[in-house]
């Protein structure tokens, strides 16, 4: 065993005192450091955005009204919709008109002359207290959407007045009708888009005004669809 003096020994435990303190100095500082970090970075607490896994929700079917158009060249077209990638927000731009009054005037359109100018229609229309008329299956187009026709579910909204704002009822209806089809086709929040990011039209008048309130409302659209429950026992009985 080496034998040290008192000298070296209070060497020794000055080093040893000086090592604890700049160890203990680096943690404090990586600690606060740190913190300051995640104080002035926020966002970074999320880390990568959440994953949304349409497996894991359900939406129910709302109430829907079935009045399907009769099959003609202007307004039901009965040409196949292949694959839903997204749902096209609507206003019918005729304030205080109801569900029914809009589905008849597209059904109105089979007796004028197979012309660009009349082809006109919706799948669904929601009307001024939230009830719901359909009047073209999903699996066939619908003339609404311009060139998004093709690949996307349209759905009208009656409002009341000029502004084009929902009433809490029609703005309700809509939200149940966009989560059932958003999962039932796995459609991503922001393949929810209004007639104007199609083709720049005044349509939803409200919604384009307000871009605020359209954030909301595909957020509010998303929120209003349920986490299944955990047991898959229990999808099973419901089969
Ligand atoms: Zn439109």
């Amino acid at each position: 065993m080496i034998k040290l003096t008192k000298a070296q020994k209070k060497k020794l435990r000055q080093l040893f005192f000086l090592f604890s303190v700049t160890m203990l100095s680096a943690v404090f500082i990586s600690f606060t450091i740190y913190g300051i970090i995640r104080i002035t970075h926020p966002a970074d607490q999320n880390g990568a955005e959440e994953t949304f896994c349409f497996a894991d929700y359900q939406a129910e079917r709302p109430a829907v009204k079935k009045k399907l158009l009769s099959k003609n060249k202007n307004s039901r077209p009965a040409i196949p919709l292949r694959q839903v990638n997204g749902i096209v927000i609507h206003y019918t731009a005729n304030p205080g008109t109801d569900a029914m009054a809009n589905r008849n005037y597209f059904e109105s359109r089979k007796n004028c002359p197979d012309k660009a100018k009349y082809k006109v229609s919706s799948h669904y229309i929601v009307g001024l207290k939230g009830d719901i008329v359909q009047c073209i299956p999903e699996d066939e187009i619908a003339y609404a959407s311009n060139e998004r026709n093709e690949d996307t579910i349209s759905i009208e909204c009656c409002h009341p007045s000029k502004d084009g704002k929902f009433t809490e009822q029609t703005y309700q209806a809509l939200l149940s009708l966009a989560a059932y089809l958003c999962v039932k086709y796995e459609i991503p929040k922001d393949s929810i888009i209004r007639h104007y990011d199609v083709t720049g039209k005044d349509c939803p008048r409200y919604y384009v005004a307000h871009p605020d309130e359209w954030e909301r409302l595909k957020d509010d659209v998303f929120a209003s669809m349920k986490k299944k429950q955990s047991l898959a026992v229990l999808s099973e009985l419901h089969r």
